[in-house]
């Protein structure tokens, strides 16, 4: 296999606003062998969104929707290997980060990743599955947060991912979200969107509000109706669209609202698809 550890990252290069609207949006993330969550979610998000993609696999992990049964980590020098690939030749509007299962993974990316002034970078801080199985232990988690967290554009956790990320119970009150914005904004990435779908019987079960907080700004209260439906893999879906529109040139909040948008949409034609259609038995 050829070595792409020793190659510098490559930087996207600069392009005309024709071509900026076809730039691609580079997946990093592990396959879900249910496709209720990680590359395929990722990869179909994008593609309704006409972005194109490029991709370097992390894991492979074998899943339903109600058991994680396996993970097998690629090497390092494989993953280094694609991403050096993917970026090859420019053309790379945004990345996203998702699943990387484990420490050595964890340093491979930082290794290979340009810097978030070249290209946004967005990391979804994957950490277990919605069926409880672990997908980043403490050593991948802890390096996350030295190594990689300081070098992202935005991190995009939700409440469980936050409390772990800081080590505090989750969040109970809209107060303890503002705290962990802030607290996670302080761990060094250029912005954090805390979201607030897994906020249910607690504060407002009617709406979906999601905290954007950029250095130096004021928090953005992004909202949007709860949708009533099951879902995996939405925490997939909402960071690649973000990267998406970043990729196309929009700003981060217009970006994470319309991402918020996508999801909501996503959700709401999984529910129709839900209901018993009319006249059928
Ligand atoms: N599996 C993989 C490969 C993922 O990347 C993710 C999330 O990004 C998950 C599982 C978790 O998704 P869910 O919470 O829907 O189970």
């Amino acid at each position: 296999m050829p070595a792409a550890a020793s190659q510098a990252p490559q930087a996207p290069q600069a392009e005309s606003g024709a071509r900026a609207a076809h730039r691609a949006v580079l997946v990093i993330a592990a396959t879900d062998s249910s496709a209720g969550a990680g590359i395929t979610r990722d990869i179909e998000t994008l593609t309704e969104l006409a972005t194109p993609a490029r991709c370097a696999v992390t894991a492979v992990t074998v899943q339903t929707d109600a058991q994680l049964r396996a993970i097998h980590v690629l090497p390092a020098e494989l993953v280094r290997a694609q991403i050096g690939a993917a970026l090859e030749g420019g053309g790379v509007g945004a990345i996203k980060i998702g699943m990387l299962g484990s420490a050595a993974t964890v340093q491979a990316v930082v290794d290979s990743l340009p810097s978030r002034e070249s290209v946004p970078i967005v990391l979804d801080p994957v950490l277990a599955a919605t069926s409880g199985g672990e997908l980043l232990d403490r050593a991948g988690t802890a390096l996350l947060l030295q190594l990689l967290i300081p070098r992202v554009t935005l991190l995009t956790p939700n409440l469980p991912e936050a409390a772990a990320l800081l080590a505090e119970p989750e969040a109970q009150t809209g107060a303890a979200r503002l705290a962990q914005l802030h607290a996670l904004l302080g761990r060094g990435p250029s912005a954090v969107l805390l979201k607030g779908g897994h906020v249910v019987d607690r504060v407002d079960t009617q709406a979906v509000e999601d905290l954007l907080l950029m250095a130096g700004g004021t928090v953005l209260h992004l909202q949007t109706a709860r949708i009533p439906a099951q879902r995996r893999g939405t925490g997939c879906s909402a960071s690649s669209a973000i990267a998406a529109h970043l990729a196309s040139g929009r700003s981060l909040p217009e970006a994470c609202a319309a991402a918020q948008a996508y999801v909501a949409d996503a959700l709401r034609r999984q529910a129709a698809a839900e209901l018993p259609r009319p006249g059928l038995a």
